[in-house]
């Protein structure tokens, strides 16, 4: 029986070892604990082991775990698909949500974030591989959603979030973190002042850290299977 706080030291050491391996600096890459699916105590575990930052994709599960953890000072981010009727919970809920994939979403977020709280970080998640069927903005359409997001007055454009295809092989995994790296340095060059690529998870998230990523968002190898 492998207990949670012995997978989150696997992953530690796994994400250690990438950045070693690409002589990037230690503490460099965020690691989210995506615990959708997952049960309170499955939180607590991880809780126990100073785990601070959680990913859910469901409202109505992440708002009975918010209530139940309440007093512990978490992290909560929203990587699941945005629908407009859910916009108000999770602007008054959620620190960060990752998966804007259009611009009216992001206005009604930017309009119900509450005053009393800080500016809610987003990141745009893009489509990299282009499959119809995976929510994300094409390519194409990332400029002009760049642009008009980062004038909104709530939110804080914090960088780019991607999910490729999955595939177990490693150059195509590269290949396609790299795009979306790409993606975020054309940015940045413009003067965009973008910090955050949310990519990477249980299988790839060597092939994330290699590429750049600064936010991995793990479940599985945590939690064990949902
Ligand atoms: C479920 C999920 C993850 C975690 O996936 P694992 O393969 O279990 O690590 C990461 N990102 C998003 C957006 C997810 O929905």
């Amino acid at each position: 029986m492998i207990t949670i706080a012995q997978r989150l030291a696997t992953v530690h050491d796994r994400i250690n070892t990438a950045l070693i391996a690409c002589g990037r600096p230690p503490g460099s890459v965020q690691l989210l604990a995506v615990s959708k699916g997952q049960p309170l105590a499955a939180l607590r575990a991880a809780l126990a082991t100073g785990q601070r930052a959680f990913g859910e994709s469901y409202l109505q599960e992440a708002l009975m775990k918010q209530a139940e953890l309440k007093d512990s000072p978490l992290h909560w981010h929203f990587i699941g698909p945005v629908q407009s009727n859910k916009t108000a919970d999770i602007a008054a809920h959620f620190d960060w949500v990752h998966s804007i994939d259009r611009l009216k979403i992001a206005q009604r977020l930017s309009a119900q974030r509450p005053a009393h709280l800080a500016d809610l970080n987003v990141c745009i998640q893009l489509n990299i591989s282009a499959e119809p069927s995976k929510s994300g903005v094409t390519p194409e359409d990332l400029p002009s959603l760049v642009h008009r997001l980062s004038e909104l007055p709530r939110l804080r454009l914090r960088g780019l979030m991607a999910i490729p295809a999955p595939t177990p092989v490693v150059h195509a995994q590269r290949r396609a973190f790299r795009a979306v790296r790409d993606c975020l340095e054309s940015f940045q060059h413009q003067g965009y002042a973008l910090d955050t690529l949310s990519m990477g998870m249980s299988e790839d998230l060597e092939a994330a850290i290699a590429e750049g990523a600064t936010l991995i968002r793990v479940g599985t190898a945590i939690f064990g299977p949902r």
